[in-house]
């Protein structure tokens, strides 16, 4: 496998290829590939499992790479296929969705069949003056927004070079705060047994020219500097006052909570205690409502510490705590033994093949027995087909939420949707039930 850097990519082997395309008025793209349970074939099976598979993969996308010096590795788990010279981008549509069908059978390994999924994330240079880093930052921002599995790829259009976009996407990010330019959206959480929406998960976006620059992209920049802070805040306050919105809108009375994702940054800060205990106030909301979701890198850095806080959130203001995306990560079992979580929110991974994985429902079927053993509130992500619904409901007495529900919705959307999606979903959960 060729092993390039990002610089070299970035400063060589693309500029290049630009370079070339734009002679012959022709265009340059780029797949990145990720492989997102890499880390846990490493983990649960060996080092030498994942670099058989690994190895097979690269053999699999390099019979689509033209010449040898196409197809890079450019970090662990990451390849760069470059496409160059390309006539339209009609053939960047073909090409990703013949990687998709090819990284989507499975590896043999030792006799074993394992299957390992891959996340495709495309740009091109259709438009004139592209740089490297324009192609780069499109393709990866293409990757950041593959959600679940059908289709595992997404293009997004590299554009010109626009100083005021990306280019310093912190001064932007902070003009956009600064203007009341971001938007928080709600997913709904359903209670599996009910079938009633009982809370809604706050998801911050950024609206730019257009389109939704998603939270994965942008939280990473605000978390290297102080605009995490402005950001928690912000979503904490609307958070709070939409529950209070929604006391008041005549939809029976029921108590629905939010659940308001919190950099590992801000945890144990003054400020964020400061600003949960704030909105509470301000809002006259019961404490329980408003939910606290953390996952495992907030304590990372050290665990004790954060552990306190985290209790002392939950003691002192009332607030709930979430672990997120839990069963991802290696540390699991470490946080839960130190931090009082009332919640376990498990990750999508284990959910969105449930119907067809036993594995998934293995380990689904221990992290929903964890839970009930000591007394936590679970909640399934990643909820995308009737068939993983069903395959759920017989597993789990808690909570759901996902794309087969409700994506996550503007906040003036919500009255409406509970009062008519939120009404017939309950109903047709009932009689799937009965
Ligand atoms: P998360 O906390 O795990 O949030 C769930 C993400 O999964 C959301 O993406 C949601 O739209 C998506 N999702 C929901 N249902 C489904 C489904 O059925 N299938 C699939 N494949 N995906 C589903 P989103 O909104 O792009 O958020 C991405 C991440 O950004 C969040 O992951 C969260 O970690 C972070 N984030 C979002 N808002 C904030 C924020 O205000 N502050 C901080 N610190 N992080 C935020
Ligand atoms: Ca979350
Ligand atoms: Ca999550």
């Amino acid at each position: 496998m060729q092993s390039t850097t990002h610089q070299s990519l970035r400063n060589s082997i693309l500029p290049r290829q630009l370079k070339a395309a734009a002679q012959h008025r022709r265009c340059v793209a780029i797949i990145l590939i990720k492989f997102p349970s890499l880390h846990e074939i490493n983990a649960r099976r060996s080092y030498d499992t994942g670099d058989s598979i690994l190895r097979q993969a690269w053999y699999r996308v390099s019979a689509m790479a033209k010449y040898d010096d196409c197809l890079h590795q450019t970090g662990g788990v990451q390849f760069c296929l470059v496409l160059p010279l390309l006539e339209n981008t009609v053939i960047l549509e073909l090409a990703l969705a013949k990687l998709d069908d090819a990284l989507s059978l499975p590896y043999e390994f030792e006799g074993e069949t394992i299957f390992m999924p891959a996340k495709l994330g495309a740009s091109s240079s259709a438009d004139i003056g592209i740089q490297a880093e324009d192609l780069l930052l499109a393709a990866e921002t293409a990757l950041a927004s593959v959600r679940g599995s059908s289709p595992s790829w997404k293009i997004h259009q590299a554009q010109r070079p626009r100083p005021e976009l990306f280019r310093d996407m912190q001064s932007e990010l902070r003009n956009a705060i600064e203007n009341n330019e971001l938007e928080l959206f709600y997913q709904p959480q359903i209670d599996l047994k009910s079938g009633r929406c009982v809370g809604f998960e706050a998801l911050t976006r950024w609206p730019h020219l257009g389109t939704y620059i998603p939270p994965d992209v942008f939280i990473p920049y605000a978390e290297q500097s102080d605009l995490i802070f402005l950001i928690t805040n912000w979503s904490i306050q609307n958070a709070v006052r939409q529950l209070q919105n929604l006391d008041n809108m005549d939809l029976g009375g029921y108590p629905f909570s939010v659940s308001v994702n919190i950099s590992g940054r801000c945890l144990g800060e003054e400020c964020l205690y400061n600003s949960i205990s704030n909105a509470l106030s301000i809002w006259n909301v019961a404490p329980e409502r408003l939910i606290i979701e953390l996952t495992e890198t907030a304590f990372m850095e050290d665990l004790d510490a954060a552990a306190k806080s985290c209790n002392r959130l939950k003691h002192e203001l009332g607030v709930k705590i979430s672990l997120d995306d839990f069963g991802m990560g290696y540390s699991g079992m470490e946080i839960i033994h130190k931090v009082c979580a009332d919640e376990l929110k498990i990750d999508k991974s284990f959910i969105q093949d449930l119907h067809r994985n036993e594995r998934s429902e293995k380990i689904l079927t221990s992290l929903l027995a964890l839970g009930e053993s000591l007394g936590i509130s679970t909640v399934a992500e990643g909820v995308e087909s009737s068939e993983s619904l069903r395959a759920l409901q017989a597993l789990s007495n808690g909570q759901a939420q996902g794309f087969l529900f409700s994506k996550a919705l503007k906040g003036r959307y919500l009255k409406d949707w509970l009062k008519n999606d939120a009404r017939r979903l309950r109903a047709s959960m009932r009689t799937q039930l009965t």
